[in-house]
């Protein structure tokens, strides 16, 4: 038997399939000399050119040679928090039993809109409002886009200025950029000081006779900076424009007392912020607004919020609220020391810790590193197991700087270098000193090359 498949067979035939497989051979043969020599190639300019690539395949080989499997440490809580299991067990009957539509007349319907009522009434009693003030959503970015839209075209027959500030979530920011480009609406962004703060003169100054609506931001999600917030609601009621605050990142974190404590007019809030599930929100609209709906359909939500009402994310929803907003979650004096053990790292030279603790969250600390982008060091704390995030989660695959930090006067190296920590419920000291050994570990590993 020859060598070849049809080697016996002294046919064209024969030939051509010989000729065939030498030549995809060949082919194949020099495929695999380019591929590797440009890989060696590739190797070589990482480590001759780029100190900070060559850190990041280093650590990628000794990921790879790793024997145990590298612990996971979630500190990425502001992006979104696990289902809380007792919230998910009350879930559980509306995706099975209390299958009915709330809107059916008939009993299984009816079943069904007894347990929505309820839903309101018990978030009004935490909010200590009307539980006509309660509107259920899809989540912040409905909510945000409802309450902006939503009063700016109901009230633009009084004026067309809107005011906001510049560390607003893109939600906010895209929302009202999209009534300036296609509606004539006009707008102010408020500055902020070099921690990220919005200052109340500065909202007092902007407001002009044809001002309809401010939306400012309860805490910012990249920084963890806590604003004046009351301050700012308590202005605008005096001058008799509308407030909105994107409360997001404060419930389930902050104090809580009751919605009026903002002085606001519209609350946005979203569930996976505090252990709730993804898909649910929630707006507060002061009686007696009426912004106009952004949604049509039927007369859900009293006539506020077309589409059949998903029950199992509000029931999660409303769940979350009582359990985790009274008393928050994300418990301040738990959190407050594995915070400042965490912040620690900002004495290091070359690594900044934006914000004091008293004014931001206590779950947030943020950094920079100016001269190491924030993918790559995401990118090194991920071989090490650990998941953080550049800021906004929607932005995490970007290298846009951070417009947060570019609106604190930070430059585009600066902002391009954020990393963001937030911890929550389960996070222990253990996880926090292996972010420590693992972060600096990896600025000195790049500092050397
Ligand atoms: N507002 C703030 C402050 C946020 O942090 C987020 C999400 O990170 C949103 C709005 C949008 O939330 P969602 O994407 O859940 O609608």
């Amino acid at each position: 038997m020859g060598a070849w498949p049809g080697a016996s067979l002294p046919t064209a035939g024969g030939l051509l399939i010989k000729f065939g497989i030498t030549f995809c051979l060949n082919n194949f043969i020099v495929f695999l000399c380019l591929f590797t020599s440009s890989l060696l190639y590739f190797l070589f300019l990482s480590f001759l050119y780029f100190p900070i690539n060559s850190v990041l395949l280093l650590r990628f080989f000794c990921f790879l040679g790793r024997k145990q499997q590298v612990r996971t440490v979630y500190l990425d809580f502001n992006a979104t928090t696990p289902l809380d299991p007792e919230v998910k067990e009350v879930m559980l009957p509306f995706l099975g039993e209390f299958f009915g539509n709330p809107s059916s007349i008939h009993r299984i319907g009816r079943k069904v809109r007894a347990q929505l009522d309820d839903c309101r009434e018990r978030v009004a009693r935490v909010w200590k409002c009307s539980a006509s003030e309660v509107i259920f959503t899809s989540g912040a970015t409905e909510s945000v886009c409802q309450a902006i839209c939503g009063s700016a075209r109901f009230l633009k027959s009084k004026g067309r200025h809107l005011i906001t500030s510049s560390i607003e979530h893109h939600a906010v920011l895209n929302t009202v950029e999209y009534l300036v480009n296609k509606e004539g609406f006009e707008l102010t962004t408020l500055p902020v000081d070099t921690e990220g703060r919005v200052a109340p003169q500065d909202l007092d100054n902007a407001i002009k006779d044809d001002t309809i609506l401010v939306s400012v931001m309860a805490a910012n999600n990249e920084t963890g900076a806590i604003q004046p917030v009351a301050d700012l609601g308590a202005i605008c009621q005096q001058r008799g424009v509308l407030f909105h605050t994107d409360a997001v990142q404060w419930f389930g974190k902050e104090p809580f007392e009751s919605i009026h404590q903002f002085n606001a007019d519209l609350v946005t809030i979203c569930g996976h912020k505090f252990y709730g599930p993804k898909g649910s929100g929630a707006l507060f609209i002061k009686s007696p607004l009426l912004p106009d709906p952004i949604l049509f359909g039927g007369g859900h939500e009293n006539e506020r919020r077309a589409g059949t009402e998903n029950l199992a994310a509000i029931a999660g929803l409303v769940e979350a609220i009582e359990r985790f907003v009274p008393t928050p979650v994300f418990e301040r004096s738990r959190l407050e020391l594995l915070n400042c053990r965490l912040s620690s790292m900002g004495e290091i030279d070359g690594i900044n810790l934006l914000c004091p603790l008293a004014k931001r969250l206590a779950n947030t600390a943020s950094f920079t590193v100016p001269g190491i982008d924030s993918m790559t060091q995401l990118a090194a704390l991920d071989l090490d197991g650990i998941c953080a995030s550049a800021g906004s989660a929607c932005s995490a695959g970007s290298l846009n700087p951070s417009h947060v930090l570019s609106a604190m006067g930070r430059s585009d190296n600066e902002a391009n270098s954020l990393v963001r920590f937030s911890l929550g419920r389960e996070t222990t000291e253990e996880e926090i000193n292996l972010v420590l050994a693992s972060f600096l570990n990896f600025v000195e590993q790049v500092r050397v090359f």
